[in-house]
């Protein structure tokens, strides 16, 4: 059985997890705390893996490799862990081994949806998620090869964007009629899928994979149902990714595509938390619980789990929030982007800096999308966060002060003068794909 001393134990080494074990020891706690972590590298950042991947930038450590000895964080790396007995409060572990917890943390984030076709056993079909993915990929790049990406989802975008930036042909193959559907408006998809193309990406949109043809075991291209083909001596497969909630599952914890929590993290087991990828959560400015796939995410949640676990006050929450990076274009969302909603576009004073507010029927603002236009963002979150309310007209008059276009900001937002803000191109979820 458990005991007192046993240390919390964290599950999954990526953003969320390593955050987490960082957190609390910032915060003082002196018991044990393991990171097990099935990769054999140190926690690294992961989105650089689609906007770095041709260079050495691509491998960017969260923290240096003796912070974690440091830290008296039993980091473990390249073991998984296989199995959890709630009953004792153990974990059994690949190399063997077990661990009694105190507090179990599951932060086992997603896993890349597979493709449903014949022939996806040829090399050179790939995915994105871990930093070997993106070697695997850098190395086929230096190639020069013609790629094929399936699915016209942010990781696919943003590899486009790279691969078309170093010469490379690129065709981008999308189910649904505009790429991005699932998670941006179609305004902005119409925008990025103009930037694509003028780098000479060829998107093809409502295009259905039927095979992945190759020879002598080589991936050589794709048929689509429509009869057509599309030569690719790469392709990588980018349609999203699944939470990896097959431990908890097992475990008997209570799942849902993602392993159910409350706000503060909590599971259906008061001893086991989750966090990242792998949950879905409430949070205020949705009706039901959302799964959301982004770093802030996974490091507001590491934020409750930490308070939760060490009986410390709860932050605020954040309304969800991500970045993408495609071309010179820094992107920064905020808010639930789903369809169906006014979108007022306020372009900004350069060049391709714009802002699309997302609007409902009362002219609440629930969501934005900008592109180079920080001010912009960081106004656009905090109507989020407040409910606030706005003349449409006014707010897409770029030459109009944001404050302005403000008519309600029924959350109590007394504290927040916006200023004026204008568009720049200084650099800075649901993200999915
Ligand atoms: P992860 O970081 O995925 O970590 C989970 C870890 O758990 C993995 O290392 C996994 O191997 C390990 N694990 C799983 N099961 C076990 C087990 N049984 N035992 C031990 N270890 C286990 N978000 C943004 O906000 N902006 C971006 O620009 C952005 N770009 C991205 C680009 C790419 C290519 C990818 C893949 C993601 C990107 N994201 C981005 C999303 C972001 O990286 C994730 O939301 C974030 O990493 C989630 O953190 P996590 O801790 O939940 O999961």
């Amino acid at each position: 059985m458990s005991g007192s001393d046993d240390p919390i134990v964290i599950v999954g080494a990526g953003h969320g997890g390593a955050t987490l074990a960082a957190l609390l020891r910032q915060a003082g706690h002196t018991g044990g705390v393991v990171l097990v972590g099935a990769e054999q590298h140190h926690p690294y950042h992961r989105p650089p893996l689609s906007k770095k991947f041709t260079g050495a930038e691509v491998h960017q450590p969260l923290r240096p490799a003796e912070f974690y000895p440091d830290n008296a964080i039993d980091l473990r790396r390249g073991v998984r862990v296989t199995e959890i007995d709630r009953a004792a409060m153990r974990v059994r572990l690949s190399d063997g081994t077990s661990a009694g917890y105190r507090a179990l943390v599951l932060a086992t984030g997603s896993v890349p949806r597979r493709l449903a076709v014949p022939g996806t056993d040829a090399a050179g079909l790939l995915t994105l998620r871990t930093l070997d993915d993106a070697r695997t990929l850098g190395s086929a790049f230096g190639r020069g090869n013609p790629l094929a990406i399936i699915g016209g989802g942010y990781v696919g975008m943003e590899v486009a964007a790279v691969a078309s930036s170093a010469g490379i042909p690129v065709t981008v193959i999308e189910r649904e009629d505009r790429v991005l559907a699932r998670v941006a408006s179609s305004e902005l998809s119409r925008r990025l899928s103009a930037a694509h193309h003028s780098r000479g990406t060829e998107i093809r949109t409502s295009a259905q994979v039927g095979a992945v043809y190759s020879v002598a075991g080589r991936v050589r291209g794709i048929e689509l149902t429509d009869g057509t083909t599309v030569d690719a001596e790469t392709v990588l497969v980018g349609i999203g990714a699944d939470p990896d909630d097959e431990l908890a599952h097992r475990a008997g914890l209570a799942c849902d595509n993602g392993v159910l929590v409350d706000e503060w993290g909590r599971t259906s087991d008061p001893s086991v938390f989750a966090l990242g990828d792998v949950t879905r959560r409430p949070v205020p400015w949705a009706a039901g619980p959302v799964r959301l796939e982004s770093i802030p995410n996974a490091t507001e949640q590491a934020r409750q789990v930490a308070a939760a676990l060490l009986g410390t006050e709860h932050p605020e929450p954040e309304v969800p929030w991500f970045w993408s990076d495609q071309f010179d274009l820094k992107l920064k969302i905020a808010g639930l982007v789903s369809p169906g909603y006014r979108v007022v576009a306020r372009e900004g004073r350069r060049p391709g800096a714009f802002a699309l507010f997302h609007l409902n029927p009362e002219n609440t603002v629930v969501a934005v999308e900008t592109a180079g236009a920080p001010g912009e963002f960081i106004a656009g979150k905090k109507f989020v966060a407040d409910r606030t309310q706005v003349d449409p007209d006014r707010l897409a008059d770029p030459a109009a002060a944001l404050r302005d276009a403000v008519t309600e900001s029924p959350a109590g937002n007394r504290q927040f003068t916006p200023r004026r803000i204008h568009a720049s191109t200084s650099s800075a979820a649901h993200r999915t794909g």
